[in-house]
């Protein structure tokens, strides 16, 4: 049988014919990916004609078209439904990708031509595509002589292995640290559906009639605000603080000691002072000091707002707090306080009805966009939905995949990825997927969302839109490749419409009845919104400032002992409160550690959320939902992509540069 990867896809918009694919394939596809890629970058140097736009920079952009087909995916399996056989395979494949990434930018000859081409008539993206790519060999090490490469090079590799390994020891970690339970008395205070739940999970990993409380990436339990049983609670909560870091095989300390000084070390031979500068340096963020100073300066006024909602809970309970007591009295207090029952909300939620009527009703109300459901064609996974987007004049636009339930194959958390990146270079149209991990239902029973829930799918589908709105030339430049500091702040944007009273009608109703959402919930959830933004803010700028402590060490400085390193960093930067841990502690920060995707770059979600707020704030000056407000932003912002500066897309769509007094109201910090 033929490798489908081999050739570019007979399917709509290049959606990879995944159902004739097999592991061989995607090894054979990404081989053969890597050598062609290398080949054609050979073609570009071993010519005697002088560098010019057309035979370097056009001639690279149009290069590596297999790899990028088989990578993108390979690496969507990887995240989302990975066999034994597919994580071997990553395991045998990261060091070859980080490789291959230093053979194309520590190519001396390829950077001579890029340095040689005249861009004195280029247009804007075309001249900015030479200096980016030109910025991007001098961040990879250009300068170095031979035996300071050849050290890169090696660093890269083992960071790669590094980052592999920590994925999938996370991964792990989280199955193992289910908690499984005799008896159903011990899930008192549960929703039905969610005791229904933990009895499947249990039948599956083969416990039949028990249940098995499984874990969601983050430190916080979702099943702690409503687990009536302290001691149950305390087991849950312990179990999932204690990830990566309580001895074992699947311990992560060494892993993590290993990335950190060999991170130090790569920042020290590119010439910069430790690794948080090195990543800053590539953001939007003018320097390293004043991400600094910008999560100094919410610190204090976070850790306030958490110790007032701690008085009040401890005033709900009638006892000390302990850390597992604080989402269940939270969701008492909010019931009590402001008459929120936030599990009643969930048969208002209905994860169809959230996609129909919500996140597509908005898209389609803001950017004239239809979305047809395309059952003939199929994902990697029967759970997997595929539609197709329409713009208003019925030209497709390309494809958007939703797998929004949990799976022991896939990954913890929320992300979206690129199938297929547009580019007019190429003739591309996008193809993107959004992953969740919402629980299965049992058979013939509705998926109800937690407004949590809802509010990650429509987080998730912002990342999509940028992604399928992509009007750019280069492919290098296409949708969400903006730096990590901007990429949150669309999909933040997209938040603004959970609550925006002409959508939350269309799709709030409930799931058997169809009724509305009562206005006087509806009032009551808009007035409880800033309740608990003291603890979320906290837990997350815990995180960001962890994140920055753990990359301005020195080799020498990474410390033996990783738990009290993380008690003292996050006392130091005045974050530190005894009953909110970080986000993610260092012994499951997959954000981190899993590969330098955040790595000195959680700080971006506040980063970009100072971009959101603003922009929520112009969306209500100029009227709010209509079609010319929606235009505006996808013809200067979501349509641009990293075609030119992000910041320049923002003032050009905001008519001025970003102002941070919107955040700190909207999270009480003013
Ligand atoms: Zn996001």
């Amino acid at each position: 049988m033929t490798n489908p990867l081999l050739s570019p896809s007979p399917l709509p918009y290049g959606l990879p014919p995944f159902a004739g694919m097999n592991p061989g394939h995607y090894a054979e596809a990404i081989d053969a990916g890597l050598t062609v890629h290398l080949r054609e970058i050979d073609a570009i140097t071993n010519t005697s004609d002088p560098a010019t736009f057309q035979n370097t920079a056009l001639a690279m952009e149009q290069s590596g078209r297999l790899l990028q087909r088989a990578g993108a995916a390979f690496f969507t399996l990887v995240s989302a439904d990975a066999s034994e056989e597919i994580k071997a395979l990553e395991t045998e494949l990261s060091p070859k990708f980080s490789a291959h990434q230093d053979a194309v930018y520590m190519n001396r000859a390829l950077y001579d031509r890029f340095a040689a081409i005249d861009v004195s008539d280029l247009d804007p993206e075309s001249s900015r595509l030479v200096e980016e790519y030109l910025k991007e060999f001098r961040q990879s090490g250009i300068q170095l002589d031979a035996a300071g490469q050849q050290r890169l090079r090696d660093v890269n590799a083992e960071l790669s292995r590094l980052g592999t390994e920590f994925g999938q020891r996370v991964k792990e970690s989280m199955k193992s640290a289910a908690l499984l339970l005799d008896d159903a008395a011990d899930l008192a205070g549960l929703p039905a559906e969610d005791v229904a739940g933990a009895a499947e999970a249990a039948k599956a990993a083969g416990h039949d009639g028990k249940y098995l409380l499984t874990l969601i990436q983050p430190s916080n339990q979702p099943a702690i605000a409503s687990l009536e049983n302290r001691g149950i609670r305390r087991r849950l909560y312990e179990a999932s603080l204690a990830r990566g870091t309580s001895g074992g095989t699947l311990d992560v300390r060494d892993l993590v000691r290993a990335t950190l000084r060999l991170r130090a070390e790569k920042a020290r031979l590119l010439g910069f002072a430790n690794y948080a500068e090195l990543v800053v340096d590539q953001q939007t963020a003018p320097d390293f000091g004043e991400v600094k100073a910008m999560l100094g300066r919410l610190a204090p006024a976070a850790v306030r707002n958490a110790q007032s909602e701690a008085e009040a809970l401890a005033a709900s309970a009638g006892h000390n707090l302990e850390p597992w007591d604080w989402a269940f009295y939270s969701a008492r207090v909010r019931k009590e306080k402001y008459e929120v029952d936030e599990q009643a909300l969930r048969p208002y939620f209905s994860l169809d009805t959230v996609l129909a009527d919500g996140v597509f009703h908005a898209a389609t109300q803001l950017y004239g966009v239809t979305f047809h459901e395309r059952s003939d064609l199929a994902g990697y996974h029967p759970d997997v939905r595929v539609w197709e987007v329409r713009d208003e004049d019925g030209q497709g636009i390309g494809l958007f995949l939703g797998d929004y339930y949990t799976r022991a194959s896939k990954r913890g958390g929320a992300w979206m990825n690129s199938l297929v990146e547009q580019s007019g270079l190429l003739e591309t149209r996008p193809v993107v997927i959004n992953n969740l991990n919402i629980t299965k239902p049992a058979p013939g029973e509705p998926t109800l969302l937690s407004l949590d829930e809802v509010r990650t799918v429509f987080h998730e589908f912002g990342h999509a839109l940028h992604g399928l709105f992509s009007n750019v030339t280069y492919p290098r430049f296409s949708g969400t490749s903006v730096p990590r500091d901007f990429v949150e702040y669309p999909s933040q944007v997209n938040e603004m419409w959970i609550m925006w009273p002409e959508i939350l009608a269309n799709y709030a109703r409930h799931y058997s009845t169809g009724e509305p959402l009562p206005q006087a919930t509806v009032d009551k959830l808009n007035d409880s919104l800033l309740w608990g933004e003291g603890f979320a803010t906290t837990e997350y700028l815990g995180a960001a400032l962890l994140d920055l402590a753990w990359h301005v060490l020195s080799e020498s400085d990474v410390p033996d002992h990783v738990i009290d390193f993380e008690a003292t960093a996050l006392a130091d930067a005045g974050i530190a409160h005894p009953l909110i841990p970080p986000r993610y502690r260092t012994g499951y920060f997959q954000h981190i550690f899993a590969g330098a995707g955040y790595a000195a770059g959680y700080y971006s979600y506040i980063w970009s959320e100072v971009l959101d707020a603003d922009t929520v704030e112009w969306f209500k000056e100029n009227g709010g939902l209509t079609r010319s407000n929606g235009e505006r932003f996808r013809a200067e912002l979501l349509s641009r992509g990293n075609s030119r500066d992000p910041l320049e897309s923002f003032q050009a769509f905001r008519g001025r540069d970003a102002k941070l007094e919107p955040l700190l109201k909207r999270r009480g910090l003013n």
